[in-house]
């Protein structure tokens, strides 16, 4: 069954909950994080192991994380504001 919700005006959405980030795309810019309402998300550090050889992006010391993944409403915030097309998303 897919969890159904309802605007305030009574129309019906379907929340798209979130499921991954891509870590090989995400530039760690931290958009998602400052839009998500849920404190999902979260910024980690890259170890060297997740630098790999044809890692190019200097910048990219970081990637955003799922941290709590059971609290996320299925607002799809994340994924509209990020510029890479990291997320994927699950309906429940
Ligand atoms: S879908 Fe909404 S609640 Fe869930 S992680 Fe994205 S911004 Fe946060
Ligand atoms: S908005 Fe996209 S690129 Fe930026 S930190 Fe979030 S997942 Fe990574």
């Amino acid at each position: 069954m897919t969890a159904t919700a309802v605007t305030r005006g009574g129309t019906p959405w379907t929340p798209q909950y979130v499921e991954a980030i891509d870590p090989k795309v995400c530039i760690g810019c931290g958009r998602c994080y400052k839009v998500c309402p849920r404190d999902v998300l979260t910024l980690e550090d890259r170890g060297d192991d997740e630098v790999d050889d044809d890692w190019d992006d200097e910048d990219a010391k970081a990637m955003m994380v799922v941290k709590n993944a059971m609290d996320c409403i299925g607002c799809g915030a994340c994924g509209r504001t990020c510029p890479k097309d990291c997320f994927s998303f699950v309906t429940a």
